[in-house]
């Protein structure tokens, strides 16, 4: 139970060396490589250069795509006015439904080739 590197609650393995490090650490003070943050955050807090983030577009898009709020935000403002004048007939919501899948399907750079530029 003893000979195996053992690893601390508070502690995790390198990326690259798989030196036991804390969980906090930024850094390996073993081999200097930057550690990734974990996944999720980075998804989440992805943002393209004019500051648009995926999840949120894809967030909007579930709770008020019926009325184009989710194209106001990624500036696509003509597409907005279209789903607002449509919301009564209820085909902007299925429409931002299938987006709201796509939004969290696509990939980051994909997002940001597309909607990254203002
Ligand atoms: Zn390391």
């Amino acid at each position: 139970m003893t000979d195996a590197p053992a690893k601390g609650p508070d502690e995790k393995f390198c990326s690259e060396c798989a030196a036991v490090i804390s969980s906090r650490a930024e850094i390996c003070p073993k081999c200097g490589v930057r550690q990734m943050a974990p996944p999720a955050s980075i998804s989440l807090g992805a943002t393209t250069p004019n500051g648009k983030s995926r999840v949120s577009a894809a967030i909007l898009a579930f709770f008020l795509g019926g009325l184009g709020v989710h194209k106001f935000y990624l500036g696509q403002v003509g597409w907005g006015v279209i789903y607002l004048l449509f919301c009564w007939t209820f085909i902007p919501s299925i429409v931002a439904f299938v987006e709201f899948i796509l939004l969290l399907t696509m990939s980051d750079e994909y997002f940001n080739h597309r909607f990254g530029r203002s």
